[in-house]
């Protein structure tokens, strides 16, 4: 009899007389698979006892056993079949978005959040734990972190990872990505895989469906087993089937663009926002595209922007060049409208009233544009000559 280890079953392997294969296998034994003859292998697999605390003592799957591999990759097989169980922690806007089509997809979805989503969770088709403990211990095969960029950390933190299994895959969903990338290679145990991801689009945008979306995903850490390539894989292809356009790219390299692509975006959403726009008879197409840009970028949380500016390097020298760009807009106008006062003043003789006029239109008066007092006292001298 040979027996070995991984971090899901203890498998057995057992050449058996006729006679005693007939012998029922205890509970916990499952039969994995059975070639008839008699000196054909049978494989048990014990089951891991389910509920209580299920910290996993077999972890490691010793190398050189080829059918550790097969049987690992049949299992790999029977999960991909039956979906992934998916934990989804932070069950907010963008949490319950994901989980429709994931659903939809046959996967499994746990769900955990700072607020009770029981009900929602239910009408959804996934199922709520408002105790991280639990959740864990159901054993997902990828752990979605969908929190708010600015709660990830803590909300990383209180998840008791030593009750996962050792090769769980964590992945997350936040909008920047250096920061979680960090934070989850910091954090997480060795063993666990972990791919950052950011889905270029949401509830408001994606509303028709994810086709020709964006997809960005960097594999930070996937092991070196076909069983967790197969996962990743299968992870991946959540998005890519519904017609994502899949961009693999590094996470700095993902926030360098973002920067521009989203925070500029909602940026201008915002200070849009701030002139309360109105629909009008005569709206424009380009005012109309404001008008929905205005709608797209607010209906986001505003925690979800401050995450955009807070997390990424790049946001602060971005905000100047945006300022900078404005003003210098600004100033090419003015300019221009100096130089109709200029040449007025010197090349003809411009009511007093339409330079004034002029000057408050510009907000302040032209730097070089005379005022009332300088006119009154040129006249002044010229009365004097
Ligand atoms: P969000 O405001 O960024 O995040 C809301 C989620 O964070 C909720 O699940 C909320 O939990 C949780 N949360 C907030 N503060 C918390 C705290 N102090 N402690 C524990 N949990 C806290 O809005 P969102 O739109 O749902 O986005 C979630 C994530 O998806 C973000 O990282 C965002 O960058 C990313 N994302 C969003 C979009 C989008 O279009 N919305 C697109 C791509 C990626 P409770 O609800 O339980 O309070």
């Amino acid at each position: 009899m040979a027996m070995s280890c991984s971090s899901s079953s203890v498998r057995l392997r057992l050449n058996l007389a006729p006679s005693r294969r007939r012998t029922a296998a205890p509970a916990n034994l499952q039969v994995l698979r059975c070639v008839g003859m008699a000196a054909s292998p049978l494989r048990l697999c014990a089951t891991r006892a389910t509920g209580g605390d299920a910290r996993q003592p077999f972890d490691h799957v010793p190398r050189g056993v080829e059918e550790i591999g097969e049987m690992e990759e049949e299992e790999e097989g029977r999960r991909r079949r039956r979906g992934l169980k998916i934990a989804v922690v932070g069950f907010g806007n963008y949490g319950q978005f994901l989980t429709r089509t994931l659903v939809r997809q046959g996967h499994t979805v746990l769900a955990h959040s700072r607020s009770d989503y029981s009900a929602v969770a239910a009408e959804l088709g996934a199922t709520f734990f408002t105790d991280p403990h639990d959740l864990c211990e159901c054993h997902p095969d990828v752990v979605l972190l969908v929190t708010s960029i600015l709660s990830a950390e803590a909300v990383l933190r209180s998840l008791p990872v030593h009750r996962l299994r050792r090769d769980t895959l964590f992945a997350d969903v936040l909008s920047v990505k250096e920061f979680p990338r960090n934070l989850l290679l910091g954090t997480l145990p060795e063993e666990f895989d972990i791919i950052c991801t950011h889905p270029m689009f949401g509830p408001e945008s994606a509303r028709d469906g994810w086709g020709g979306f964006p997809f960005v995903f960097d594999k930070v850490r996937v092991g070196d087993c076909p069983a967790r390539h197969t996962r990743a894989e299968a992870f991946l292809d959540i998005f890519a089937r519904e017609g994502c356009r899949m961009v693999e790219m590094s996470c700095a390299e993902h926030d360098a663009h973002a920067a521009e692509t989203q925070f500029l975006t909602h940026t201008v959403g915002r200070t849009l926002a701030m002139l309360e726009l109105q629909p009008t008879p005569i709206n424009t197409m380009g005012y109309e595209t404001l008008l929905r840009l205005v709608d797209n970028t607010c209906s986001d949380s505003f925690d979800l922007y401050n995450g955009l500016f807070m997390y990424n390097n790049n946001s602060t020298e971005l905000l100047n060049r945006l300022e900078w760009a404005m003003d210098s807009v600004k100033k090419r106008l003015f300019d221009g409208l100096h130089d109709v006062l200029r040449r007025q003043l010197f090349e003809g003789s411009p009511p007093l009233d339409s330079v004034s006029a002029a000057a408050a239109a510009a907000g302040s008066p032209p730097d070089d544009a005379p005022i009332d007092g300088d006119l009154d006292s040129d006249n002044d001298e010229e009365e004097l000559e």
